[in-house]
């Protein structure tokens, strides 16, 4: 089975996890802009961040065998900085137009507050002028009414429910986002109350249709093969493979991949591995040999999930 990580913070993540994810199946991923675990203190670090995901984070996934996009956008935390959102707002249009950025992301709310609202719209005209998809990231507090009110404005600001990806959902929240249209992702944190076995009973109870779920994976405690993971317990819990394989990596594809950036024959016919190719003059290798010519995933007995 092939798998796609919708929603994965790689700059966080290290190269021994590039490894595993590609031993075990995933075959592309994307990494929604966000904050750092602190807040920035000037537009410069945003700009390098920025920068870091359209260029050495997508060489870096590809030296592993994975194809890397992004999504692009002024997280909600650091929204509340209005000063540095003003010019962060500036970056963001010359960030979206590049390769591999696959949606406006990952924007929304946090603790609600009135600057939220106001750079959450002020993004949802940005995906709007630029003609692309949005990926929303729901508030951990007060999440029910967070996020009917993401989907709310969403509408009112014109755009359409098809093209909003509304992320880190629970047994709470997908009626009402697949009722009005949207599309549901599920993030699977290890030890929670959205662990993978719940995660089986939602694929019981909804189906398939514009379900999808992703690691959320990034400095905290997380884990980066939560997919693969989740898609053996739905398959051994009895959910048929053609939902599993849909939750797990097809619908993903769907979603995105009406973004035109993002699409199955970048992954089909992989190209062999060369590691002496350098971005800025920098490789993944730290005084190893090359692998050149070979397949680029490596066996990794550790973290094989499917054979
Ligand atoms: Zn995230």
């Amino acid at each position: 089975m092939r798998f796609i990580d919708p929603h994965i913070h790689m700059s966080a993540r290290t190269t021994d996890d590039y490894e595993r994810m590609a031993a075990a199946g995933i075959v592309a991923l994307i990494e929604p802009a966000f904050w750092l675990g602190q807040p920035r203190t000037q537009v410069g670090s945003y700009i390098d961040y920025l920068s870091s995901l359209v260029g050495w984070e997508r060489f870096r996934a590809a030296q592993f065998g994975i194809h890397h996009y992004c999504t692009i956008g002024l997280n909600s935390k650091e929204a509340n900085n209005e000063a540095l959102a003003e010019q962060v707002l500036e970056v963001l249009p010359r960030y979206l137009v590049k390769e591999g950025v696959v949606a406006v992301g990952e924007i929304g709310y946090d603790d609600q507050t009135p600057v939220e609202d106001k750079y959450y719209r002020a993004q949802l005209a940005l995906a709007k002028e630029f003609d692309m998809l949005v990926q929303v990231h729901t508030p951990h507090r007060d999440k029910k009414s967070g996020t009917i009110r993401s989907m709310e404005v969403a509408v009112e600001m014109g755009v359409k429910p098809e093209h909003v990806v509304i992320d880190h959902n629970n047994e709470e929240t997908v009626k009402d986002v697949l009722d009005r249209g949207f599309w549901a992702a599920f993030t699977i944190y290890p030890n929670t109350k959205m662990g993978n076995e719940r995660m089986v009973e939602v694929a019981r109870k909804y189906g398939s249709n514009r379900i999808f779920i992703d690691s959320s994976a990034d400095w905290g405690v997380s884990d980066p093969l939560a997919v693969p993971k989740t898609a053996r317990l739905m398959l051994d819990r009895g959910i048929a493979a053609k939902d599993v394989e849909a939750i797990c990596y097809g619908n993903a594809l769907k979603a995105f991949g009406q973004s035109g950036q993002m699409r199955e024959e970048h992954w089909l016919n992989p190209a062999p591995i060369d590691q002496r190719m350098l971005f800025e003059g920098n490789s993944v290798l730290r005084g190893q040999t090359p692998r050149v010519g070979e397949p680029a995933i490596v066996e990794r007995t550790d973290s094989v999930v499917f054979k």
